[in-house]
């Protein structure tokens, strides 16, 4: 069989998928989108017994009962595949036996059944096995682990039609290269794994189908999205021992973390890992982030680019698209002036702690109250011209004026005064950094560039070809147009909360020559801060509903792949108040 046709025959797993949701299928099978949660993680170690011959190649005992697992089944004339994963064979009979996570649904009198998806799963594979043995099969299992229940399937001619119904959907959808709307209310949708990617409620709202504020039919923060795990110590090595990442240093183990738990392993420097452990991490679609040990960003390995490639397509075609740029370029500078401000506001004010993140209730009575604070009140100005703005070059000239009061008032939000003026700031200055404010400032964009860079890449799109930026070799464009408005938020209150709660002393940095650097200690007070700033909860401007700004980064990337792809209409900035 060729790779060609191989590839255009549907997993029957997909069948699942379909029956549950045609949205979801279309996520899973056209966009390749994979959910990252617990039971994926421990799914994709654990089934890795190799794949065994079929049941007709084994010589046995009468009447003894044979299973045989993981048996990869396709077929040309059905367009389907799959990797069964048990056959039994018993008295010449042969059942196919699809395993499930969760309990067997119950009937009014009580007996447990299975779900129709799971039903047309186990189906679809018992076709694939009589067209491949030339034998008819009666029934199919499926077996509930969460109750260790095997419910008997039989292939009736509505569940055949139903399977091949199935098939030919699925076929259909594949080729409209048109993603399905959301679920509209529907209880499958707290339950699906790929909720918070495929966000069906905010969706809906951006289409004009559902108001604010938005139930968040399950609080995106309270998903865990799982730990960075951040290695600077030279020479550390990386293994994996069963499930978990083992970090040893000179020979002596200093971390254990089990790989259900991690989302990302960012490494600078000189760090070595083992092939294990590259593997697991790629296995379990744990992104491994390289860096120098300046924290300067050299690569990213990760299991495989999207195999969206529409999606790409899209983005390509809209970054030549004039009014597409212009519309992008002024949310993206519009959101920054506007997110500077409001840092700059809420740091002046006397207690801003306790302050909500995003107390919308307040926010004219607070530009009142400072309305004779003339930077921010240029801030503002600057803010609301950015919708006169007639080009890009015009909304860059905007920014760079609105970049200059910000930092010419930056030293307003240092409230600590060390002895040795350490923490004095005058200017914006990079490449190298030449003082403690600007290492810290320039460490901070690199982390949060490198996390934007990450989950471009997790969605599907292409980080170098941005909208705002010009793209440029090396350049990842669209990762810095998408960082503009979450730089204030995250990297300079980061930068802030270090100095001004004393996180960093003068003792963690180095200055050599004419820079300025971080010492190992300093990069992980940043790196204990940058986390907890990234989990710090803010009520979402357009959804009304709370999410930390971890989830808010990932979620404001597939916002503009969901605009791409032309299900919600326009991109919108991610601005506090
Ligand atoms: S969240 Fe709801 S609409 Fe989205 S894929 Fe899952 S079931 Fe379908």
């Amino acid at each position: 069989m060729s790779q060609e046709s191989d590839s255009e025959q549907i997993p029957v797993s997909m069948l699942n998928a379909l029956l549950y949701c045609e949205r979801r299928f279309y996520l899973e099978y056209v966009e390749g989108v994979m959910a990252y949660n617990a039971p994926v993680v421990d799914g994709s170690l654990k089934h890795q017994k190799p794949l065994q011959s079929s049941p007709a190649m084994h010589k046995r005992k009468k009447e003894e009962k044979i299973k045989t697992r993981n048996i990869f089944l396709g077929s040309e004339i059905l367009g389907i595949m799959a990797v069964a994963d048990i056959l039994e064979e018993a008295n010449g009979e042969i059942i196919a036996v699809e395993q499930k996570r969760g309990k067997a649904p119950r009937d009014e009198q009580g007996n447990p059944f299975a779900w129709e998806n799971d039903a047309v799963q186990v189906c679809a594979q018992g076709m694939l096995v009589e067209e491949c043995l030339q034998k008819n099969l009666e029934k199919g299992i499926v077996y509930y682990m969460g109750s260790r229940e095997r419910v008997e399937v039989p292939f009736t001619k509505e569940l055949r039609e139903k399977t091949l119904n199935a098939i030919k959907k699925a076929k259909e959808l594949a080729e409209t290269g048109k993603i399905p709307p959301p679920l509209n209310g529907s209880p499958r949708c707290p339950s699906c794994s790929l909720l918070p990617l495929c966000l069906p409620e905010e969706t809906l709202y951006c289409k004009g189908q559902k108001n604010t504020p938005l139930s968040g039919t399950i609080a995106l923060s309270d998903i865990d999205l799982g730990k960075v795990l951040y290695v600077q110590e030279q020479g550390a090595y990386i293994a994996v021992k069963g499930e978990s990442l083992v970090v040893s240093h000179n020979k002596e183990e200093i971390l254990h973390q089990p790989l259900v738990d991690l989302s990302e392993v960012v490494v600078f420097g000189n760090v070595q890992f083992s092939t294990q452990a590259m593997q697991a991490l790629l296995q379990t679609n744990i992104p491994v982030s390289f860096l120098s040990v300046y924290g300067r960003f050299k690569g990213i390995l990760q299991p495989e680019i999207s195999k969206h490639g529409p999606l790409r397509i899209a983005q390509y075609k809209s970054a030549l698209e004039p009014d597409f740029v212009m519309q992008m370029a002024r949310e993206i500078v519009k959101s920054k002036i506007h997110n500077c401000r409001a840092l700059l506001m809420r740091s002046l004010r006397a207690h801003p702690e306790s302050e909500p993140e995003n107390d919308q209730k307040n926010s004219e009575d607070r530009i009142n109250e400072f309305k004779n604070d003339l930077p921010i009140m240029r801030l503002k100005d600057l803010e609301e011209k950015t919708f006169s703005a007639k080009t890009p070059d015009e909304l860059r000239g905007m920014e760079g004026a609105a970049a200059h009061i910000y930092f010419q008032n930056f030293s307003r939000m240092i409230i600590v005064e060390s002895k040795s003026g350490e923490f004095d700031f005058n200017a914006r200055n990079r490449r190298p950094p030449k003082d403690p404010v600007n290492t810290l400032i320039s460490f901070a964009y690199a982390m949060l560039a490198r996390d934007l860079y990450s989950a471009i890449l997790t969605v599907g799109l292409d980080p170098y070809i941005g909208f705002y930026h010009i793209p440029k070799h090396g350049r990842p464009a669209l990762a810095l147009d998408l960082m503009e408005e979450f730089r204030p938020v995250i990297a300079d209150s980061v930068v802030l909360t270090l100095i001004n709660k004393q996180m960093v002393t003068p003792d963690d940095f180095i200055r050599w020559e004419n820079s300025c650097l971080l010492t190992e200690n300093g990069r992980k007070a940043f790196f204990s801060a940058y986390e907890q700033r990234k989990l710090t909860e803010i009520t979402h401007p357009v959804f009304g509903y709370k999410v930390n700004y971890r989830r808010a980064i990932e979620t404001q990337v597939r916002f503009l792949a969901a605009v791409l792809r032309g299900d919600i209409p326009e991109y919108k900035g991610f601005i506090i108040r």
